[in-house]
C-alpha cells in the first residue's frame, strides 16, 4: 500500500541528540558542535529533558541520537528511563559500531528498532561518503542486532555521491534481513555545508536534481516494497493538487541538543533559531525571531526555509514562477507491502 503519511497530530517524537561525538566524520553530517554544544548529557538531564516531552494525552516516541549515541556509557539507563516514564517506542540510530556492548545491556522488549545508516550499496561508496571501514562495521552491526532479537531498519542519504547504487539497495536489504528502509534527502547543514570552511577533502555531496529524484526514489521503493520491506521516503516535491503544511504548525516534533536548544524545525539547525530551550531542566520558549516566527509565512516555492538555506533545488519558469512547491521535510511518503 502507497500512501503519503500526514503529520500525525496525535504522536510527540522526540530526537534526543545526547551527545554530538562521533568515531566517524561523514562528509555529509549534519551535526554542528559549535550550533549544538560538545558535552555528553549526564543520565540525570536526559530524564528530566524526557520527562518534560511525555504528554498524558499522546503516544511520545524518542529516537536516541547523536553524534554515535552507543558512545554514550548511559544509554542503556536512559533507554529504562524511557520506558519507566512511558514512552510508547524507543529507537537507537546508530552508525552500526555499536559500542558500550550495547546490544548485551538492552532487549528488544526495550528497544523497539535499531536504525542503522549506510550510504552505498558498496564499501567502496559508503567508505567514501562515511569513512574506512564503515560499510563492513555496519553490515556486521545489522547481523549481531538480528542475532540478538532486535528489529532493524536502515537509512540511506542520497546525494549525487551514491544515488547510482541506489538501484543495487533491494536486493541488499533483502540479504541483510532489514525490515523498514529508510531514503533521505542530503540536508545541507552541518560545517560541511558552509563554503567556507573545508572540512573534508574530496568532492561535496550534493542533492540530486528533482527530475533524478523524480524518476528514481519511487521506482526503488517499490523495488523493496516488493520483497516484504517497508519503505519511507520524503516526499520532496507537491503535486499541483496537494495542500502545503508546515509540520511546526500541526505536529510535535522536537530536536533536542546538548546544549539545551530544542528545534521543531531540523532545517533550522545551523542556526541560532531554535524556538524552545532547556534552562535548569524546564523547558522554555526563546524570544525574538526565531523559526516558528517563519513557520506561518506563505510563499509560493513551499517550506519557507528551504528556499532562506538551500534554494539549489528550487526552479522557476519563465516568468519567474516557481515550477513545483517543496514540500516541508518531514512530508513522506511509505509503501508497505502488500
Ligand atoms: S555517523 Fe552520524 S553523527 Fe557520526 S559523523 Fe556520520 S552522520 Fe555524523
Ligand atoms: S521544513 Fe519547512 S515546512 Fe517543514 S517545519 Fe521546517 S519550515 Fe516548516
Amino acid at each position: 500500500m502507497h500512501r503519503t503519511v500526514a503529520f500525525s497530530r496525535n504522536a510527540v517524537n522526540i530526537f534526543f541528540h545526547i551527545l554530538t561525538r562521533c568515531n566517524l566524520r561523514c562528509r555529509h553530517c549534519y551535526i554542528n558542535p559549535d550550533q549544538h554544544g560538545r558535552h555528553d548529557l549526564p543520565l540525570a538531564t536526559i530524564r528530566a529533558w524526557l520527562a518534560a516531552f511525555n504528554p498524558s494525552d499522546k503516544q511520545a516516541n524518542v529516537i536516541f541520537l547523536g553524534g554515535e549515541p552507543t558512545l554514550h556509557p548511559e544509554l542503556p539507563d536512559a533507554i529504562q528511563a524511557a520506558r519507566e516514564l512511558g514512552y510508547h517506542s524507543v529507537t537507537i540510530d546508530t552508525n552500526g559500531y555499536l559500542f558500550n556492548h550495547i546490544l548485551e545491556k538492552v532487549t528488544p522488549d526495550q528497544v523497539d528498532v535499531i536504525s542503522f545508516s549506510l550510504d552505498g550499496a558498496n564499501a567502496a561508496t559508503n567508505d567514501r561518503i562515511r569513512g574506512q571501514g564503515s560499510y563492513k562495521a555496519c553490515l556486521e552491526g545489522v547481523a549481531r542486532a538480528r542475532a540478538a532479537g532486535f528489529s532493524t531498519s536502515l537509512i540511506y542519504t542520497v546525494s549525487n555521491l551514491n544515488l547510482d547504487e541506489l538501484e543495487q539497495m533491494p536486493p541488499l536489504l533483502e540479504k541483510i534481513g532489514i525490515e523498514h528502509f529508510f531514503i533521505q534527502v542530503i540536508g545541507l547543514r552541518g560545517p560541511w555545508a558552509d563554503t567556507r570552511s573545508r572540512k573534508a577533502a574530496g568532492p561535496r555531496p550534493q542533492q540530486v536534481r528533482a527530475d533524478l529524484w523524480l524518476e528514481t526514489i519511487p521506482r526503488v521503493a517499490a523495488n523493496t516494497a516488493s520483497r516484504g520491506i517497508t519503505v519511507t521516503y520524503p516526499k520532496v516535491y507537491l503535486e499541483a493538487d496537494e495542500p502545503f503544511e508546515c509540520a511546526g504548525l500541526v505536529a510535535e516534533n522536537y530536536f533536542i541538543f546538548p546544549n539545551g536548544r530544542v528545534y521543531r524545525c531540523p532545517l533550522c539547525e545551523d542556526y541560532p533559531l531554535h524556538s524552545l530551550q532547556f534552562k535548569d531542566n524546564c523547558l522554555v520558549e526563546t524570544g525574538g525571531i526565531n523559526e516558528a516566527r517563519l513557520f506561518n509565512l506563505t510563499i509560493a516555492e513551499g517550506c519557507v526555509m528551504n528556499k532562506l538555506i538551500q534554494p539549489s533545488n528550487l526552479a522557476y519558469n519563465g516568468r519567474s514562477n516557481p515550477r513545483y512547491r517543496v514540500a516541508c521535510c518531514m512530508l513522506k511518503e511509505e509503501i508497505t507491502p502488500e
